[in-house]
């Protein structure tokens, strides 16, 4: 066979990546479904009413010069699902077109990022996610695969920043396993926050969120219009990176499209399974307390928690007028001031290489700080 998953386009490699993925998780005896509109979830495994859902992060090796095998791949701050049955799989194509796969769960990424990480007196911060990079986005992880011959045998060794990760390889059993945990939570924020007030999800912490966002809402309703303006923009989902629609043809009569479309108006998330053909899945984050809708694409602030509004504000300290997220980007205030993004009960200003907002760790509706998923199906009529 002459195929070479080198030679594909990006898009097409790691489109192929997930089905190398799905194919092995059918193997051991997984039902696999991919998503209608790709948002974040790559694939859905059922096994025996088991969901698990998973995030395929695939690379080709990036650099050979320094003696070892370096891959790239960018995990982003709102990954990190607390649902403990939450999956990232990361795949790599060596020169041999031999694929490496590494199973790992939310924990399993935070020990590697954070917990498990040698000490080393030029880092600022004990853990890799409390820097800027991992909140903008852009935090590239450059896994390692050093060859290593003892007794004449070839030895593989992987590392990422000095954290060997031999132990996640081909770990697909960790699928099967039981989880005795309720929630990662407590773990992402352990390992995301500076302020160690925020490391905690208990009532004060949430008292403290919800003054903020009252002091926040109060200010906001002095501008009665830009408050409208705001709440508008808030339900429109902000998707800045995404777009990249896989359109499935799939065969569905004019009634069961529509009973399923209808659906997403409660934010389901449609997924299809890879070889029955008499029901789809639906899937969707929410709060493990109110059981409200948990919209990775809302925003807080870093720094106080309070809920960006979509609102931008005057940098005149003396002025600090607000405007609508979508104000033209060269527009001044009446006062002359720049309009910036700025937190505004903090003040803190998003600018240079400082994130100010990140995804929502607090739920937007009652403050709990805990995140879970949901399924359900529907069977097609046919
Ligand atoms: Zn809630
Ligand atoms: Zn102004
Ligand atoms: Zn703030």
């Amino acid at each position: 066979m002459n195929m070479d998953p080198r030679k594909f386009p990006n898009k097409e490699f790691s489109f192929f990546c997930e089905f190398q993925v799905a194919f092995e998780l059918q193997e051991r005896g997984w039902q696999v479904y991919q998503p209608l509109i790709d948002r974040y979830i790559d694939l859905i495994a059922v096994k025996n009413g088991n969901y698990r859902t998973i995030q395929v992060k695939s690379s080709r090796i990036e650099n050979t010069d320094n003696g070892y095998e370096s891959y790239g791949l960018t995990m982003k701050p709102k990954d990190l699902f607390h649902d403990v049955r939450h999956f990232f799989i990361w795949v790599f194509l060596d020169t041999n077109s031999i694929f490496h796969y590494f199973i790992l769960n939310v924990k399993d990424f935070i020990d590697i990022r954070y917990y498990k990480l040698p000490p080393n007196n030029r880092r600022k911060y004990p853990s890799l996610l409390m820097r800027d990079e991992w909140r903008w986005g852009t935090d590239r992880l450059h896994p390692h695969r050093f060859i290593k011959i003892e007794d004449n045998k070839k030895i593989d060794d992987w590392r990422v920043e000095g954290v060997k990760i031999n132990e996640y390889k081909d770990k697909w059993e960790k699928f099967d396993s039981v989880i005795n945990e309720e929630s990662y939570n407590k773990y992402c924020f352990e390992a995301t926050e500076i302020c160690e007030f925020w490391r905690k999800a208990d009532k004060e912490v949430i008292n403290i969120w919800k003054k903020n966002n009252e002091k926040a809402e109060k200010i906001l309703k002095n501008y009665p219009d830009i408050y409208e303006k705001a709440k508008k923009l808030l339900k429109e989902v902000a998707e800045e990176d995404e777009g990249i629609i896989d359109a499935h043809l799939i065969r569905l009569t004019q009634e069961d499209a529509n009973r399923i479309f209808e659906e997403t108006t409660e934010n389901w998330e449609v997924f299809l399974p890879l070889q029955s053909t008499d029901h789809v899945l639906l899937f969707k984050p929410i709060c493990s307390k109110c059981e409200k809708y948990w919209n990775t694409s809302l925003k807080e602030c870093f720094y106080c928690k309070t809920k960006y509004f979509r609102v931008r504000v005057c940098e005149n300290k003396n002025c600090g007028k607000l405007y609508a997220e979508n104000v033209k980007p060269r527009q001044r205030c009446d006062c002359g001031g720049n309009i910036v993004k700025k937190c505004i009960n903090c003040g803190a200003i998003e600018k240079d290489r400082k994130r100010v907002f990140v995804p929502i760790t607090f739920c937007w509706y009652c403050g709990n700080r805990q995140n879970k998923f949901e399924f359900k199906k529907i069977y097609l009529k046919r």
